[in-house]
């Protein structure tokens, strides 16, 4: 069958949306996924909040779906991803270390993949080494796309220089 966005039909070109976002726990099962052409793709991720309603609207009267967050499994799958990125790049935690670590960022899910890209992307604006800082930024962007998370709130490609800060500020996981 042949892909097309399920809100207008167009088949040209179309890309996979997550009803409920990674960042806000959703998960890769078919039920939170569906196909949208590129112009209600960015409308679903980055229009006004009258417009993502909409969406959402549509998407669950076109194709009764609602979305699914991620479940245990997912979480543990997610976490071990996550753990060897940071790893990779800023050195082995002990198992000990690990366990401080996710004591520290309370268990949450959440806060602990946002305290792992935090760690990563204030390293990064600290860091007077640049290559160590070009590395943990290159760290922080590397846990977004691989996690799938889409922290940044505009589309790719449109970032301007300076935009850096702003970008950081602005990157809680937390509503
Ligand atoms: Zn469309």
């Amino acid at each position: 069958m042949k892909k097309k966005c399920v809100v207008c039909g167009f088949d040209k070109r179309v890309e996979n949306h997550h009803i409920i976002k990674h960042k806000n726990l959703g998960s890769d099962v078919e039920e939170n996924l569906v196909y949208l052409c590129p112009n209600h793709h960015w409308i679903a991720d980055f229009g006004n909040e009258e417009d993502r309603i909409w969406m959402l609207e549509q998407i669950k009267k076109i194709t009764g779906k609602d979305g699914v967050e991620i479940d245990e499994h997912e979480k543990k799958t997610l976490f071990k991803k996550a753990r060897r990125l940071v790893e990779e790049t800023l050195g082995r935690y002990s198992d000990e270390e690990w366990e401080n670590f996710k004591m520290e960022e309370s268990f949450n899910f959440i806060t602990t993949i946002n305290g792992l890209r935090g760690r990563a992307g204030w390293g990064g604006r600290w860091e007077t080494d640049m290559n160590k800082r070009a590395e943990l930024l290159l760290l922080r962007d590397k846990i977004d796309s691989e996690l799938g998370f889409n922290l940044k709130d505009k589309p790719q490609g449109t970032k301007q220089q300076g935009d850096e800060l702003q970008i950081e500020e602005k990157s809680s996981l937390l509503p």
